[in-house]
C-alpha cells in the first residue's frame, strides 16, 4: 500500500519506548510474530489497553488518534487470551471465541490480515474468518460452522449470517467482542443490528470482554458503553486532550 509507510511513521511517533511488548507476559508465539512486524514497543494506547486487558480483564473503550495503534491493542490481547484458553483445555477443539465488528468490508479485510500476520506462529490453533470476503450465504454458514476462533465481520453482514444459520452456529464460546471504529459504525447506522446481536450473544450475561475502538466519543458511545460494559477502562489519547 502506498501509504504503508507513513501510517507506520504517526504509529511510531506514540511509541514510549519504555514499555516491551515482553512486560505483558505474552505467548512467545505472539511476541515472535509481533516482532515480525517491525514493532519494537509498543505505542502508548497498546502500553494501556493491553496489561488492563489482560492483568486485570476490563472491558476497554479507547479512544485516539488514527495512527496510534488501535488494531494491535485489541488483536493481541484476543489472541493472548484464546491461547491462554487453550492452553487451559486438555483436549482444545475449535470453537468461536472472539467477533471483531468493523464498519466496511476493507477494513475487515485489513484487520483479519493482521490478525493472519500476528498468528503465523501458532500452527493454525487459532483461525480467523472474514465474514465480509464472500457474499455465499451458504458458504459463510459453512465458514462458521467450521468454529473459526476469531470471526471479522460488518455488523450486516454477521447479523444476516446469523439469523439465516441459527441452526448450525454455535456461539456459546464467545468471550470478547470488539466494536472497531465505533464512530463510524454509529454513523453508518448499524446501532440496529448491534441490538439484534445482544440477542445472539447476551454481552453482559454472558459477561463477555468488550473492547470499544475510536478516533472520537460522542453520546451515542456512550449508549454502547451502557449497553455492552461492565466497568470499562476508559483510554484517551487523544492529542487535542492530552
Ligand atoms: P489506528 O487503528 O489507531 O488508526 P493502526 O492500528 O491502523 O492505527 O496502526 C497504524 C500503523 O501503525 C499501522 O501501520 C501499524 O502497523 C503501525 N503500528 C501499530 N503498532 C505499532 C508499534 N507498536 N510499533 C510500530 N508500528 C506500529
Ligand atoms: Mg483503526
Amino acid at each position: 500500500m502506498a501509504n504503508d509507510t507513513s501510517t507506520t511513521a504517526v504509529a511510531e511517533s506514540y511509541v514510549d519506548g519504555l514499555t516491551t511488548f515482553e512486560s505483558f507476559d505474552l505467548d512467545p508465539r505472539l511476541i515472535q510474530a509481533i516482532k515480525q512486524q517491525g514493532f519494537s514497543n509498543p505505542t502508548l494506547i497498546q502500553a494501556k489497553a493491553i496489561p488492563l486487558a489482560l492483568q486485570e480483564k476490563r472491558d476497554i473503550i479507547a479512544k485516539a488518534s488514527t495512527g496510534s495503534g488501535k488494531t494491535a491493542a485489541y488483536c493481541i490481547p484476543i489472541i493472548q487470551s484464546i491461547l491462554e484458553d487453550l492452553a487451559n483445555q486438555s483436549e482444545p477443539e475449535h470453537e468461536i471465541r472472539s467477533i471483531i465488528l468493523v464498519p466496511t468490508r476493507e477494513l475487515s479485510s485489513q484487520v483479519t490480515q493482521f490478525l493472519e500476520k500476528l498468528l503465523v506462529y501458532c500452527n493454525k490453533a487459532i483461525s480467523v474468518a472474514n465474514l465480509s470476503a464472500t457474499y455465499s450465504p451458504q458458504v459463510l454458514g459453512l465458514i462458521l460452522a467450521n468454529k473459526p476462533e476469531i470471526v471479522v465481520s460488518t455488523p450486516a453482514k454477521l447479523i444476516a449470517i446469523l439469523e439465516a444459520n441459527q441452526s448450525v452456529v454455535n456461539l456459546k464460546h464467545v468471550r470478547s467482542m470488539t466494536i472497531d471504529e465505533v464512530d463510524l459504525i454509529l454513523s453508518y447506522g448499524y446501532m440496529d443490528d448491534l441490538d439484534k446481536l445482544e440477542n445472539f450473544l447476551l454481552v453482559k450475561k454472558n459477561n463477555l470482554q468488550i473492547f470499544l475502538m475510536s478516533a472520537t466519543v460522542n453520546d451515542d458511545l456512550n449508549e454502547l458503553k451502557a449497553k455492552f460494559c461492565t466497568k470499562p477502562a476508559i483510554l484517551k489519547l487523544n492529542d487535542d486532550t492530552a
